[in-house]
């Protein structure tokens, strides 16, 4: 089952990026993993699928144990200063950093072994109160002070789209992030990269990838329902 949803999913982003006229090969499926089972990303690896995403840190250092260590993992969720230090040597990429204090952490674990930890900024675009990330206005003075810190690399940003019956209606959302993005490029600050744009999830991916998404984040439609009684 989830070798089919995985190349559904593949499938439809092709399309979507047909239809946008933009290249395939810009935008990776992350597949996110988190209350599931080892045993299914084992099936997704079978498939190819390198890439995955949890959003807790004891989740993904146990999973990351389990796995072969060609795999990519995403920290996507809300994230702890104090458990920097547990995901600093294991993570591909931060996606959720929202605050200088947290920016300055993951510097500081960087530097303790050596390695620049690539960071996404996590943008509230749709200034949601009941999620993290900071507002579109405050994103570049964030952005600025953060490219300071030489053990962190800002590769670009993320968001969380609002819950939607339509996907469309998240259309404006995904548009607004991906200006805000060409807009920090071009200041042409250092440790700034602007090359990547998370956003974009079961509900609403196709629209994302239209809108120039380069990371989406896919749990459902790939590894079904989560019941969070079940977290391991
Ligand atoms: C859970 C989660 C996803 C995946 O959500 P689905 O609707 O299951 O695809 C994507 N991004 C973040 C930040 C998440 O926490």
């Amino acid at each position: 089952m989830i070798a089919e949803q995985l190349q559904a999913v593949q499938e439809e982003i092709r399309r979507a990026c047909i239809r946008s006229g933009r290249n395939p090969e810009e935008v990776t499926l992350i597949a996110v993993s988190k209350t599931k089972p080892v045993s299914m990303i084992q099936e997704a690896i079978q498939e190819g699928q390198l890439a995955f995403g949890e959003n807790k840190v004891q989740e993904l250092c146990s999973k990351y144990e389990e796995l072969p260590k060609n795999l990519q993992w995403h920290m996507i969720g809300h994230l702890q200063r104090n458990k920097v230090k547990y995901i600093a040597d294991k993570v591909s990429l931060i996606h959720s950093v929202d605050s200088l204090r947290l920016a300055k952490t993951i510097h500081q674990e960087g530097e303790k072994i050596g390695r620049v930890i690539p960071l996404l900024i996590e943008v509230n675009v749709a200034q949601e109160e009941t999620k993290f990330g900071v507002s579109v206005e405050d994103a570049l003075p964030l952005i600025r002070a953060i490219s300071a810190f030489p053990y962190v690399e800002i590769r670009g940003l993320m968001t969380i789209a609002p819950y939607v019956e339509n996907p469309e209606e998240n259309r404006p959302v995904f548009r607004k992030l991906k200006q805000l993005s060409v807009d920090i490029k071009n200041k042409n600050m250092n440790n700034v990269y602007m090359d990547i744009l998370s956003m974009g999830m079961t509900n609403d991916y196709q629209v994302a990838v239209e809108e120039g998404a380069t990371l989406v984040r896919v749990g459902t439609g790939i590894f079904g329902e989560r019941d969070y009684a079940q977290t391991i």
